[in-house]
């Protein structure tokens, strides 16, 4: 193995297996680093919802054929948020896959190799080399533990929410990146797949279902795995009150609700994080691209985090071969890759993030509360309805409808003009680094007003 490489990339989660293959496409030699073992690498704690519309647009970025029937569980049509009364329900439409994240993973994984991409597996990164304020390289530990350290021009962070080159970065590399993971900003979960003894009636949805008993975000969610199959689980931000709660024994209580024991058998039950925030305003730095979980990729609204990874690290390789190309790899030499993930998704999770809070805030009676009475619909929370203008008319209804609970409505008024303030400002994201601050402190003032 050589000692130097055009490219690390840190993972190969589908972030860091899309980044390593445009890499290698676009002719550079890619060594692609993983703690797993190479036959459990995709196999992940997940929902394993994915968007058709990304995965299509990441296959075709990516020169792959899209997912494939073994790889499909089902297909899914809704995403349905649900109150304790199932007749209060909100509907959007979610044409996707459920996937086997464990089956593509290794698809994708077996393209990369097979286009010369050199997998190092059971080695786990320990930090990155600095040099000079340049991120160089990487601090190794292989399987036989022994350290070593191997240097190259790019290194793409595409290591999950530990994030543990840009986590590793010391406090002096400037742009500070090296934000440690706090409690605030995952929620840990559970997740089954369960095998009912009878067919149910979610065909083609996932359902985040509200419950009082959950703390925020407050869902248990249901997934269609099939007629007789579910992919569930809950999580949450483990802070105040519910620090010392168990999630496994929420999600149980929850569950059994709807599927009591003896009602199905478990047959894969697991743990893992799901980063909740907005995404990082900025991920890169000298040296450096941060992509997917690690950079907080994942909707904090639904936790789909597999396509937006597949696509920034589809990004991320992109903008790391053309600063090779110029072979200059200082901050604004990557800058452009904050610019498209902005666009991609940044803005519509930013926005989201909004509305986790105030889900957040006003928890799942006072949620059932505002769609028993209509004073929120369906149509108020897709992209066009938070930017839609309001008559007074329709306001006025709504005033009438939320008697007497009126500060719910203003909180809701502030919440959408709030995330409507939030698009926009997405919309002027600084082309260079220069402007980073001030346009980054305004969005930071705009989100403390949904505190
Ligand atoms: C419970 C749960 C449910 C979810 N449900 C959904 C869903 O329904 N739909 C959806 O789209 N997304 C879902 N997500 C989110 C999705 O799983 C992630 O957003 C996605 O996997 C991120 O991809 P990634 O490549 O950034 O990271 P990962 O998939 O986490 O890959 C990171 C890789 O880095 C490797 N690694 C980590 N540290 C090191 C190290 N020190 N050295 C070497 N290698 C290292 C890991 O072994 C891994 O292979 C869910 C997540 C959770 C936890």
């Amino acid at each position: 193995m050589k000692d130097s490489y055009e490219v690390i990339v840190v993972g190969a989660g589908p972030a860091g297996v899309a980044a390593s293959l445009i890499c290698r496409k676009r002719g550079y030699n890619v060594l692609l680093l993983d703690k797993k073992k190479k036959e459990k690498i995709g196999d992940k704690v997940c929902g394993e919802a994915i968007s058709k519309k990304t995965v299509l647009k990441a296959m075709e970025k990516l020169s792959i054929a899209p997912p494939l029937e073994e790889e499909i569980k089902a297909q899914i049509e809704d995403l349905v948020l649900r109150t304790a009364l199932p007749k209060n329900h909100i509907t959007f439409p979610a044409i996707g896959y459920m996937i086997d994240r464990h089956k593509f993973g290794q698809r994708l994984l077996q393209e990369a190799i097979k286009s010369g991409v050199i997998l190092k597996n059971q080695c786990r990164v320990k930090e990155p080399i600095v040099i000079d304020n340049k991120v160089s390289g990487v601090l190794i530990k292989d399987s036989e533990h022994n350290s070593i350290e191997i240097l190259s021009k790019m290194v793409i962070d595409c290591s999950g929410t530990m994030a543990v080159v840009r986590t590793g970065l010391p406090q002096e590399y400037e742009p500070k990146l090296n934000k440690k993971v706090t409690k605030a900003d995952f929620a840990p979960c559970y997740r089954e797949i369960i095998q009912l003894n009878h067919n149910h009636d979610l065909e083609g949805k996932i359902v985040l279902q509200y419950e009082i008993d959950i703390p925020e975000p407050g869902y248990i969610w249901f997934f269609d795995e099939g007629k007789k199959r579910l992919n569930c689980g809950t999580g949450f931000i483990k802070q105040g009150k519910h620090a010392t709660k168990s999630v496994k024994s929420v999600y149980f209580n929850a569950l059994e609700k709807y599927f009591p024991q003896g009602t199905y058998k478990t047959l894969d039950g697991r743990g893992d994080v799901v980063p909740i925030r907005a995404p990082l305003w900025n991920a890169v730095g000298n040296g450096l691209i941060v992509a997917g979980d690690a950079a907080f990729h994942a909707d904090p609204l639904t936790a789909e985090g597999h396509g937006p990874a597949l696509m920034a690290g589809s990004f991320a390789g992109e903008v790391a071969c053309n600063a090779l190309e110029q072979n200059s790899f200082e901050l604004e030499d990557l800058w452009e890759y904050n610019l498209l993930i902005v666009k991609e998704f940044g803005a519509d999770h930013a926005r989201n993030r909004i509305l986790t809070k105030v889900l957040e805030i006003i928890g799942p009676e006072k949620l059932e509360f505002l769609l028993k009475r209509k004073v929120v619909k369906q149509s108020d929370l897709t992209s066009a309805g938070i930017m839609k203008k309001r008559s007074f008319m329709d306001y006025l209804g709504r005033v009438v409808r939320c008697f007497p609970k009126y500060g719910l409505l203003l909180m809701m008024r502030k919440a959408i003009s709030t995330s409507k303030a939030i698009a926009k400002h997405c919309e002027i994201y600084p082309t260079t680094p220069e402007s980073y601050e001030a346009w980054k402190s305004k969005i930071l003032d705009l989100y403390s007003q949904v505190t």
